[in-house]
């Protein structure tokens, strides 16, 4: 087990910056994410703590050890990537006990570890297979139970679950949670896959064009994004993100407004271009308001679309006339469309009319211009309608 520090480090092909400037400290035993869109660093980051690419600038620590320069062999790491590469020709046993052969291992201890590694991926009984006899979860664990027996410091996974089937990784999902339980080692893990991160990590390190944005577990990360990157990129489907101007009022939309008060917001004034984020599960219709807390805004839409998902149905909204929706389920609202969560029985109907509510600690407000988190949860700026007070509880 060790620490893993990266200090300042950057990487530059050409005049591409695959990582900018990254400060990161995952601690001893940790399991940390990285996630973020193609092309956003993940992978070279990744590399730069293996070994596989020297940073342009910066320090890479393992333990309490400078590892920028070292050879990967020698930084006691483990890595499991998207392409299995079993060879072909080896059996189960001999395929995971390669790296020990090459290391000069003898028999007792070579059997020793592969039997441990077999059981904690739960390949026992499998060892005299060959590669071909397998099916793809199979073969992925036996790529991961390789990295098992070499007793690695750190392991380095990099999107090791993308050529499996959505069923086979949710299982693997599950799988690789109780392994990092059972080992207790530090595992940095690359996914473009978000609910891979949320489910499985410590926390998880959201990057774009190589820059972290936040670090921090999952929860926080989906209910307190520090900024509209986080903000639309994790949760599917996204965020609701409509640009607002910040007034004496609160903060108006094209199509509505919300009030509260705006002195309360810190770092911005009113003029100030504001953007208001909802999650779709955090909008409902205006009859089930009596459920919520103190509301925030209630808007007049048409429900245009209705997709059942099985467990919940998405409705998306148009809050105008005239306008044409755009938005698919993954693509950040305009300011004429939003899309609803509702539960997966509802007589909302394409085309009827709705009226709809979110109420005041659903609401996150960012400065339009820097992409900052201002606030999450607004009930202390709005106030009561009967007792003239903030409609927080604590107040
Ligand atoms: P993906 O999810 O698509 O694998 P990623 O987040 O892992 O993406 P990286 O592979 O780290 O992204 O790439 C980051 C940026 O660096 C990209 O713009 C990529 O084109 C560039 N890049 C990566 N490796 C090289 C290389 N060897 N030469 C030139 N550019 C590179």
């Amino acid at each position: 087990m060790a620490r893993v520090r990266l200090e300042n480090v950057s990487k530059h092909f050409d005049d591409v910056t695959a990582v900018d400037d990254l400060s990161i400290e995952i601690e001893d035993g940790e399991f940390v994410s990285f996630v973020g869109p193609s092309g956003c660093g993940k992978s070279t980051t990744m590399e730069t703590v293996a070994g596989l690419t020297k940073p342009s600038e910066g320090t890479v620590y393992i333990g309490d050890n400078e590892v920028t320069n070292l050879a990967p062999k020698d930084r006691g790491v483990s890595m499991v990537f998207q392409n299995i590469a079993l060879f072909p020709h080896m059996d189960v046993f001999e395929n995971i006990s390669f790296g020990l052969r090459l290391r000069k291992y003898d028999d007792e201890e070579v059997q020793r570890r592969v039997e441990r590694a077999a059981e904690i991926v739960q390949l026992e009984g499998m060892l005299d297979r060959m590669p071909n006899e397998l099916s793809g979860g199979q073969q992925q664990r036996v790529a991961i139970a390789r990295a098992i027996v070499r007793n690695p410091d750190v392991f380095l996974m990099d999107e090791p679950l993308a050529n499996l089937d959505a069923k086979l990784r949710v299982t693997m999902r599950t799988e690789l949670q109780r392994l990092h339980r059972e080992l207790e080692q530090t595992i940095i893990y690359v996914t473009h896959d978000q609910a891979e991160a949320m489910t499985m990590s410590n926390r998880i390190a959201v990057l774009d064009k190589g820059e972290l944005q936040q670090i921090a577990a999952p929860l926080v990360c989906y209910n307190e994004p520090a900024n509209l990157f986080v903000a639309g990129f994790i949760g599917s489907p996204s965020m609701n993100l409509i640009e607002g101007e910040l007034v004496e009022e609160g903060l108006r939309t094209k199509n509505f407004t919300v009030e509260f008060d705006p002195a309360g917001v810190p770092d911005v004034r009113v003029g100030d271009s504001v953007t208001i984020g909802v999650r779709p599960e955090d909008l409902h219709l205006a009859t089930d308001a009596d459920s919520l807390g103190p509301i925030a805004c209630r808007i007049d839409a048409t429900a245009d679309v209705i997709e059942p998902m099985g467990d919940e149905t998405f409705v998306y909204l148009l809050l105008a006339e005239d306008v044409e929706r755009t938005m698919d389920r993954d693509e950040q609202s305009t300011p004429d469309q939003l899309l609803m969560s509702v539960d997966a029985v509802t007589d909302i109907e394409a085309g009827r009319d709705v009226e709809i509510v979110f109420d005041a600690p659903a609401v996150h407000l960012f400065d339009t211009e820097s992409g900052e988190a201002l606030v999450h949860g607004i009930e202390d700026l709005v106030t009561d309608e009967e007792t003239g007070r903030p409609t927080s509880p604590e107040q």
